[in-house]
């Protein structure tokens, strides 16, 4: 899977990571290349456009790590954003099954790979979860797909509700649900019919059967050789009777992958599960980290990325305790710190790693020390210029309220910044001859 694409984009970020320094031209040149590469894959366009823009804002707001070239630092935001288009909420391969019998509708076009799957996820629940499951066909139009599905049923060693001929699909749903409960069913999986196009028959069929079942689950499949159909198939689907998640089939072929980068960006809907061939076995969790991973084909730029970015922020730390231990903290220290809080989860979070301050979370809040202070905070520092943040003595009138204009906040929030600040100065120089200070910040880095 993601084959093209993958040789695609290797082929541009290998000649830009050869390069050591970057210029503009040579991003955009490059970032050129990676949207031509995924209209190429059938990524939608807004979608392929947004993403290109996101990665090229990043690049060039970002500072370069040291060690790494900016040719590799441009595939980690690649990388990075590649994720963040492909995550949908929820656990990888999730299913919502509590309350047995949970009932499951299957829906999709016929020739999808439905049954298939159904039968390939109905062995997983069994195998994986240790679930009880009974399938059942709802294709009173086609007994071979009946047939198909007792007979894959037979194979993987779950049940399949008896095929009764003559009967409606709510009838059989009707059935399958009575079974299901009385037969001490985890799950029960419904295969609706699937039909070459979306048309009225089948959405009404679909619907009646979802409001006699209540499902918890409303599965789609859909061709991910289709690119592009394979979105608007799910957006249809979804509108009409609602989807929880999508189940992309044939992704083991040489598909060009653009379906699955435009499905979670175009219909919200998160990829559950991917198809990978003909047996039983042939499904995997979407895991959006190993998909991105095996677009872009170069992990271990990634983590060397990530690894030098760690260092420097050790480096960071370590030179900022010196300056601390001698009394100077600056406007930028106390950014960084701010920054740091945000990264730990915010002020609950970092309220909960420090022993006995479990109690204390909810009430910060309630004093009005929460994260959206940090947040003003922050845009109050970087308001600042690079003097002001140096020395915070030579704010005068003016310049704060300019400052305090540039955050779109009131002088007064400034001010309490500006005391905040000499307060944590005076307690890190006294700390900081205790030699406590050390102990501290090895907690916070
Ligand atoms: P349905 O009409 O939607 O129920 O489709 P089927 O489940 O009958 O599948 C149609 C064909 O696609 C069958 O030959 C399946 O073996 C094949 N198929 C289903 N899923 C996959 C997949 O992930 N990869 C490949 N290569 N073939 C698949």
């Amino acid at each position: 899977m993601f084959e093209s694409l993958s040789d695609r984009l290797s082929g541009v970020f290998e000649r830009l990571t050869k390069q050591g320094a970057l210029s503009e031209d040579d991003v955009k040149t490059a970032l050129r290349e990676v949207r031509v590469a995924l209209l190429e894959a059938d990524v939608s366009l807004p979608v392929a456009r947004n993403f290109v823009k996101a990665v090229q804002d990043k690049a060039t707001g970002q500072a370069v790590t040291k060690s790494v070239t900016p040719g590799q630092q441009v595939v980690k935001i690649v990388h990075d954003e590649l994720i963040a288009v492909l995550t949908g909420e929820g656990e990888p391969g999730s299913l919502k099954i509590d309350n047995a019998p949970a009932p499951i509708l299957m829906v999709g076009l016929q020739g999808s790979g439905k049954t298939t799957t159904t039968a390939k996820l109905a062995k997983r629940l069994k195998e994986r979860q240790n679930k009880r499951v009974l399938m059942a066909s709802l294709d009173v139009n086609r007994p071979a797909a009946m047939e198909q599905l007792a007979i894959l049923g037979q194979q993987v060693g779950v049940d399949t509700l008896a095929i009764v001929p003559g009967e409606r699909p709510e009838q059989i749903a009707q059935r399958a649900k009575t079974q299901a409960s009385l037969g001490g069913y985890d799950v029960y999986m419904l295969d609706t019919a699937g039909r070459l196009h979306i048309d009225e028959a089948l959405i009404a069929e679909a619907a009646a059967v979802r409001d006699i079942v209540k499902p918890r689950e409303t599965l789609l499949v859909v061709d991910g050789l289709t690119g592009q159909d394979a979105v608007n198939v799910a957006e249809e689907f979804d509108g009409k009777i609602g989807v929880s998640g999508v189940v992309l089939t044939r992704m083991d072929g040489d598909g060009r992958g653009g379906a699955a980068l435009s499905m979670r960006a175009v219909t919200g809907k998160p990829i559950k599960f991917v198809g990978l061939g003909e047996k039983m076995d042939a499904i995997e969790e979407f895991h959006p980290e190993r998909i991105a991973g095996r677009i872009l084909g170069m992990g271990d730029i990634v983590s060397l990325v990530e690894k030098a970015q760690q260092t420097i922020e050790a480096e960071q730390a370590e030179k900022m305790m010196k300056r601390l231990q001698k009394g100077h903290f600056s406007m930028n220290d106390l950014r960084m710190q701010l920054e740091q809080m945000m990264k730990m989860g915010g002020m609950e979070g970092v309220m909960g790693m420090m022993p006995g301050m479990g109690k204390m979370k909810g009430k910060m809040g309630e004093a009005g020390f929460d994260d959206r202070m940090i947040k003003r905070q922050i845009a109050l520092i970087q308001s600042m210029t690079k003097k002001e943040r140096a020395n915070p003595a030579i704010l005068q009138a003016s310049r704060k309220k300019r400052i305090a204009a540039g955050a779109g906040l009131e002088v007064q929030e400034l001010n309490r910044l500006l005391k905040m600040h000499r307060q944590m100065a005076d307690m890190m120089k006294k700390m900081g001859k205790k030699g406590l200070l050390k102990q501290m910040m090895g907690g916070m880095f």
